[in-house]
């Protein structure tokens, strides 16, 4: 098995920012260490992009805009999409070691990202050549033909968090690459690297510089791009107090803002459900990523009659779960991005601890001397959890469940509502009827049935209430890069 100084031994590892198709240094000269969280080693320098940066990102993005890209027709851009896909295919082991190396992924958790990748490069090449407006009857007084045209939103600003560098890296860049918008992606500061890599590979299937340009610095990069007077749109990932922030900032110049933020997700497992699939499903929809999921069922409630029998099951299943190295095969849980998180998250353990929620499994760092260096939390189940508990109401972003007796169908939809958050929810039970019933009182943009966790490419993706705005994913997600313009033309 190779170590990560045996991966990194002659490697090369992306360390410029990338504006107008050059790779270049930040303009204060400044970098930043990016660190590998299974070791606690510096992987490397990145150029730590500032307002400067930003600026020539964007002017580079607006002559693209205007430029080059403007004569590009919809088959030359759903070429440029497939071309990416086939390299994306092509270089992905490659790729996705940075994710390995910079966020700590596991190395046997990757295929169904793999398929993601591609799928969804794929899927923009399709909707590129199929973006129009509407021909329209109208009441108007005398012959008038009205219709519309769909035009690219502009200069799209794109701020992403780390949990999923590449995928979220390509979920903003292929929809603006099919609108024909041209792009500034600031990505996280702890995991700068697969986006980096990715921008290289849109100039290699033929993107012309400036169209897609990627900026890694921190706070001040990302409220940089969102304030900017020529940027058209942000799409942002993150948290919703950044979120929050963003809507204040793109006030400006009026920028059309999408917003994909944090949740609490409630995952609810009737008394009737199939316990052998949603006993791993509950555990995976927390612990998958190590816990760094917006989506995270985190909420887990369970109906009364079961609940001991769940729970019993729930932590033989995570005792049994394998933490530790990315690079090794059968990891199944890596370490959590940084330091910082790791803290973050030991101390939403002790604070539940510290309320008198019942600790089942885990509930520490892994320090034994394999693991000391790198940022490994065991992956942790509370029981009997009080909903008013700061670790039932606030995102944790880590391997920690909590699991919450109820006893009746209106009861637990209140307490599952009774959140600020509104991305995704599980409901886990054999009766259709109640499937039903219970799906459509719940105020999430997702509702998985007897599943979890499941995304497609074509099934719109997004928030309710302070989770967000916006859809990522199907077709209203290339509304969110594209103007309307009606056309009005008197024929008289
Ligand atoms: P974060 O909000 O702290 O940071 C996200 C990005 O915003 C980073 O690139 C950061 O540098 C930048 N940023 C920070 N302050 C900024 C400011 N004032 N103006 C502009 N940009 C700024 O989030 P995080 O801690 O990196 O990621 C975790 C959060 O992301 C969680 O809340 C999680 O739920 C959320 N998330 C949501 C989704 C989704 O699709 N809904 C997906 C993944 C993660």
């Amino acid at each position: 098995m190779k170590t990560h100084d045996d991966v990194l031994r002659g490697r090369s590892l992306p360390g410029l920012l990338l504006i107008d198709g050059e790779s270049v240094p930040a303009v204060s000269g400044r970098t930043f260490e990016t660190i590998d969280p299974a070791t606690g080693k510096v992987l490397g320098q990145v150029a730590d992009g500032d307002a400067a940066d930003i600026d020539r990102a964007v002017a580079a993005a607006r002559r693209a805009l205007e430029g080059p890209w403007s004569r590009f027709k919809p088959i030359d851009r759903q070429r440029v999409l497939l071309r990416l896909a086939d390299l994306v295919e092509a270089h992905f082991d490659d790729l996705v070691l940075l994710d390995i190396l910079d966020m700590g992924v596991p190395i046997g958790t990757l295929a169904p990202r793999r398929t993601r990748a591609v799928a969804m490069l794929r899927y923009y090449a399709s909707l590129a050549v199929t973006l129009h407006g509407q021909t329209i009857e109208n009441s108007l007084p005398g012959e008038v033909m009205t219709y519309t045209i769909k035009e690219p939103v502009g200069v799209v600003g794109a701020i992403n968090p780390w949990n999923s560098p590449l995928v979220l890296s390509i979920w903003k860049i292929a929809p603006a690459l099919a609108t024909g918008c041209a792009i500034v992606l600031k990505p996280a500061e702890q995991a700068p690297l697969a986006p980096l890599r990715f921008g290289a590979l849109c100039l290699e299937a033929g993107v012309p510089p400036g169209v897609v340009n990627v900026v890694p610095g921190h706070r001040a990069a990302g409220a940089a791009l969102a304030e900017h007077r020529d940027v058209d749109k942000i799409a942002f990932t993150g948290s919703t107090e950044v979120g929050q922030s963003i809507i204040r900032a793109s006030a400006g110049n009026v920028k059309r803002v999408s917003l994909e933020l944090g949740g609490k997700s409630p995952n609810i497992v009737f008394a009737d459900a199939d316990l052998d699939r949603a006993v791993p499903a509950a555990a995976m929809a927390v612990f998958a990523n190590s816990g760094q999921n917006c989506l995270a069922g985190s909420r887990l409630f369970v109906q009364r009659p079961i609940y001991d029998q769940f729970l019993e099951r729930l932590a033989a299943f995570t005792r049994a779960l394998r933490v530790g190295d990315p690079l090794v095969p059968e990891t199944q849980l890596g370490p959590v991005v940084s330091h910082h998180q790791m803290t973050r998250v030991c101390d939403y353990i002790d604070k539940g601890r510290a309320a008198g929620a019942r600790l089942l499994v885990g509930g520490k760092r892994l320090d034994d001397s394999a693991h000391a260096n790198g940022y490994f939390i065991q992956p942790t189940v509370f029981a009997d959890v009080d909903d008013g508990m700061a670790i039932a109401r606030e995102e944790i972003f880590g391997p920690v469940i909590c699991a919450l007796p109820f006893d009746t169908e209106d009861e637990v939809i209140r307490r599952a509502n009774a959140t600020s958050y509104g991305l995704g929810c599980g409901i886990w039970t054999l009766n259709i009827h109640t499937a039903h019933r219970v799906m459509r009182r719940l105020r999430n943009g997702t509702v998985w049935v007897n599943c979890y966790n499941l995304l497609d490419v074509a099934v719109p993706f997004g928030g309710y209430k302070m989770s967000g705005y916006g859809r990522e994913s199907g077709l209203e997600h290339v509304e969110e890069f594209l103007h309307t313009k009606s056309v009005l033309i008197s024929v008289q």
